[in-house]
């Protein structure tokens, strides 16, 4: 059985709110938002972090970046702004290994990185 809650919400054994979907990436809100906007955007294959990314993975990466703009453009965020996150490893928390870019906006945020 798979453990990761990542792949069981792209292979829709677990719930959440999917927001865009297609053969590579799924995108769905953030079970706990830090901004008004919080979306995930996720590849559908399951790779653990950016450690884990190879030269072939660039086109899926790429297409992360260009939903995530979909979305903000969607949630009102173009011109506002907003960040997109790629937390990597234990010092910047990341807490589910299946890589996902954080797409954060709706508020302002006055920091650099926080
Ligand atoms: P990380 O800390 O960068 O790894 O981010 C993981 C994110 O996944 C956190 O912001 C969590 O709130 C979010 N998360 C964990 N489980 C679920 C879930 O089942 N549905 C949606 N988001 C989740």
């Amino acid at each position: 059985m798979n453990d990761c809650i990542f792949c069981r919400i792209i292979a829709g054994e677990a719930p959440a709110t999917i927001l865009y979907a297609d053969e590579q990436v799924t995108a769905f809100y953030d079970i706990h938002p830090i901004t008004p906007v919080h979306i995930l955007v996720v590849p559908n294959r399951h790779i653990e972090s950016v450690n884990e990314v190879e030269e072939e993975d660039a086109k899926l990466l790429g297409h992360l970046v260009v939903v995530a703009r979909h979305l903000a453009i969607a949630n009102g965020l173009e011109r506002r702004g907003y960040r997109l996150v790629i937390n990597t490893g234990p010092d910047a928390g990341q807490s589910v290994f299946h890589l996902h870019l954080h797409l954060i906006g709706g508020r302002s945020m006055p920091f650099r990185f926080q």
